[in-house]
């Protein structure tokens, strides 16, 4: 067993001072720091700084010179590290539009390593999460999109035979014709999470998507809309849906790049921090010093530069991913004034809740899994354990 003593621990309500925290591979207890520890437990002095629960990323497709559709044997572990160093304890393997038999290949790859397990030094990577293929090619981003794609009964089986059921998110745009509600009915039946992306729905298209399950929007105000014109009518955006239904949780990209300062706050003053998921959507540079990079698989995704802390396309006209890891998101969040348990919550409990891992991860309570973070007086990253094991 050990212990962590002289830390600030962040819970999901409160900031405990005088605490100390004991863990195996699960939390066990939170002590009175004036209590005995028990016999042969290992202390660990967080100096007096903050301890919070690991950084669950809900939207990351690589990092550490990889992206989680590359062939390479090493590549998936080597992008769990390079993340696990950074804080993020558990994840999602996001995976880009690309074409069908590389989706097919990565998919199959990544449920290999879902059941492998937990890598050495690596993240918990937890499920997939298919970032399209079915987009709108309008309001496409830097995702290579060519002409619109309707799901299908025969690909969405395909997909979800080669992932072993370890698909646990879907993103669509949801204006894209009849395979919608195919999707919806499909998702619903395998307890699959649906998120609007990538989207040129209007505000009523976006709520009607939500009763069909749509209750998630992937990076809310990258690639998706607000109030707009329509011919000579008005209408409202997916931005003012998000608002609008309570029952809508949300994805914030916190590299500080994507999301100016006072849209990040007005996000987490209507939402809550609840309902608001800070995110990477890291792409293979993340972690890197590179300067040109690719996004998406290797051979088939698109070339990009990287610079000022972010990934774009060539000609400027995009983002194109960051290269943040939630490190870095959490720091940004504090930077821009949200306060610390809220920043904390929106990296850790409220993305374990989308995804449904929250009896396992995303909080300090007893019985969860042992994925605590350790940090100085200036937010710096000093220690990292995942299931009570420390890889940093
Ligand atoms: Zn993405």
């Amino acid at each position: 067993m050990k212990a962590i003593v002289n830390g600030a621990l962040v819970t999901p309500d409160a900031v405990l001072f005088g605490k100390t925290l004991l863990f195996d591979e699960r939390i066990e207890a939170i002590a009175d720091a004036r209590d005995p520890l028990p016999a042969g437990v290992e202390t660990v002095d967080a100096r007096g700084g903050c301890v919070l629960p690991g950084f669950v990323d809900l939207h990351v497709h690589g990092g550490g010179g990889y992206d989680f559709l590359d062939p390479d044997p090493g590549a998936i572990d080597a992008i769990l590290r390079l993340h696990a160093a950074h804080g993020t304890t558990a994840l999602f393997a996001t995976t880009l539009t690309c074409p069908d038999e590389i989706l097919y290949d990565g998919v199959e790859r990544l449920a290999a390593a879902i059941g492998r397990g937990r890598p050495e030094n690596g993240s918990d990577l937890l499920g997939i999460h298919l970032e399209g293929p079915w987009l709108s090619p309008s309001n496409v981003g830097a995702q290579a999109v060519k002409g619109e794609r309707t799901p299908t009964k025969r690909v969405l089986d395909r997909l979800f035979a080669l992932s072993g059921g370890r698909i646990s998110r879907i993103d669509a745009a949801p204006e894209l014709s009849a395979g919608i509600d195919l999707l919806a009915a499909f998702a619903k039946e395998r307890g699959i999470l649906l998120s609007i992306a990538h989207s040129a729905a209007n505000a009523e298209t976006a709520l009607a998507a939500y009763e069909k399950g749509f209750t998630h929007i992937t990076h809310l105000y990258c690639s998706t809309t607000t109030e707009h014109k329509e011919g000579q009518t008005v209408h409202a955006g997916i931005v003012e849906a998000a608002y609008l239904e309570d029952g809508i949780t949300v994805e914030l990209i916190g590299d500080g790049k994507h999301i100016p300062r006072e849209t990040m706050l007005l996000c987490f003053k209507i939402k809550g921090a609840d309902k608001v998921a800070l995110v990477t959507d890291a792409m293979r540079a993340a972690g890197t010093d590179a300067t040109t990079s690719i996004l998406g698989e290797k051979k088939t995704g698109t070339p990009v530069v990287v610079e000022d802390g972010v990934a774009k396309l060539p000609d400027r006209s995009s983002f194109a991913g960051s290269v943040a890891t939630m490190d870095v998101c959490f720091k940004t969040a504090l930077r821009y004034g949200v306060p610390l348990c809220d920043a904390a919550r929106s990296c850790t409990l409220t993305p374990a809740r989308i995804a449904g891992v929250s009896a396992r991860k995303g909080s300090l309570e007893v019985g969860r899994d042992a994925d605590i973070l350790l940090f100085d007086g200036n937010f710096g990253l000093q220690g990292v354990f995942i299931g009570g094991d420390r890889i940093r």
